[in-house]
């Protein structure tokens, strides 16, 4: 099957082209809407860099895509769409109809930067690819095993039933992807394995997965709560909105700007969002720098321990993300003190890293530390192909 995997956000189109689980092509259209677009594609034949192209929308960037896929001649066989919100409707992927675009709208109000581009990416699709089953895979969907008392927040009942106000989580194709390839690794079944799993890229979130179930993970109602991020705050005292709102004379825009995209690594350090400029700055010694790479790495550690607690055990810790796989120093730095626990990091192993997946625990460690590329991508595609085949 020819499985096109669309990840549509609100000025881009990621795209992969699955061939039996083979990457054929991938790409993205960046900067839709703009006066110029960017175009880069990828593939065995093909390879350019950042073409302008003229895409004022998102169906005429999917139009691109579908141009340089060649889509005309060689079928697409089916869509697998990346859908960041599915609120408390959808607890895995489904088969996109009326039906469920009308329940993706209603979950609008939960992610109003997300779930509208996604929308697009599939009206885009059924009206250039008409006939073409599509299916909506859900980053929510994998959480939705979390208990009550682990989803429920300490405010008002009544506004979770009025305004479904709880955790949802996100990332969850991610922490899905990854534990079930730790249990592959450790050849071990995932129904017996208590699992921590930590994607850490610009967005981060920390996930228990219990016998192959998520049972608690840091995000919350939005991708907002938890571990520290790029330019997000993660967890703090809610009053201080009200305080800096009060202070800043700031409105719900100033303060979501704070919060979401002056915070985190960002605000912190005052001078990157990104981490390698962070361990940078700090090994020439920007005392600010330091002290976000300190915020960041101890409040994982502090998410690890207490979802080990959550379990009662853990037999395993995965990194993945961006900062999960390439940034030694945070899984060092987020491990140490938790030898009580049974974690014992090979240095060696955890220094000398290469490219792909790894166990960089000592033989001899209680608990597993992997570190696995994630490949949300190829969950879609194989969702898809699923859904589509059944
Ligand atoms: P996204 O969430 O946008 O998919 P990524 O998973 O690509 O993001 O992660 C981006 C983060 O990964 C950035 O903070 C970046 O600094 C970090 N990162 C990438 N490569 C390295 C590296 N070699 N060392 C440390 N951090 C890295």
């Amino acid at each position: 099957m020819r499985i096109l995997v669309l990840n549509c956000g609100s000025s881009s189109a990621k795209y992969q082209l699955f061939d039996y689980e083979e990457v054929a092509a991938k790409g993205s259209v960046e900067r839709i809407g703009e006066s110029v677009s960017l175009f880069t594609h990828y593939s065995e034949t093909f390879q350019t860099k950042k073409s302008p192209i003229d895409a004022p929308d998102h169906t005429k960037a999917i139009d691109k895509i579908l141009e340089a896929l060649n889509a005309k001649e060689k079928k697409i066989d089916a869509v697998g769409h990346r859908v960041v919100h599915g609120g408390e409707k959808f607890s895995s992927s489904v088969l996109i109809d009326s039906e469920v675009m009308k329940r993706v709208q209603d979950c609008i109000p939960l992610a109003p930067l997300h779930n509208p581009s996604n929308i697009k990416g599939i009206e885009a699709c059924s009206a250039l690819l008409p006939g073409v089953p599509q299916v909506a895979v859900f980053d929510t969907a994998f959480h939705q095993t979390l208990p009550d008392y682990a989803y429920i927040y300490g405010i008002p009942y009544s506004y979770y039933k009025k305004y479904r106000v709880r955790r949802y989580g996100f990332h969850g194709t991610s922490h899905y992807y990854v534990s079930n390839r730790a249990a592959r690794l450790l050849n071990r079944p995932i129904e017996e394995l208590k699992i921590v799993t930590c994607h850490l890229g610009n967005g981060c979130s920390i996930a228990a997965v219990k016998y192959g179930k998520s049972v608690d993970t840091s995000m919350g109602f939005t991708p907002l709560e938890g571990l520290l991020m790029g330019t997000r705050s993660g967890d703090f005292d809610p009053a201080v909105v009200l305080f800096l709102m009060e202070k800043e004379n700031l409105d719900t825009v100033g303060a979501n700007s704070v919060f979401n995209k002056r915070s985190g690594l960002l605000g912190i350090s005052q001078t990157a969002n990104d981490m390698r400029e962070i361990l940078r700055e700090s090994k020439e010694g920007n005392e600010l720098a330091t002290l976000a790479f300190e915020v960041f790495t101890y409040r994982l550690k502090k998410y690890i321990a207490s979802y080990s607690g959550v379990m009662g055990g853990v037999d395993a810790v995965v990194f993945t993300g961006g900062i999960g796989e390439n940034a030694k120093e945070v899984r060092e730095s987020s491990l140490s003190e938790l030898e009580f626990m049974g974690v014992e990091l090979d240095r060696r192993k955890n220094d000398e890293l290469s490219a792909g997946e790894h166990i960089i625990s000592k033989e001899d460690s209680n608990v597993a530390v992997l570190v696995i590329p994630t490949n949300e991508e190829l969950v879609i595609a194989k969702e898809t192909e699923r859904i589509c085949i059944s």
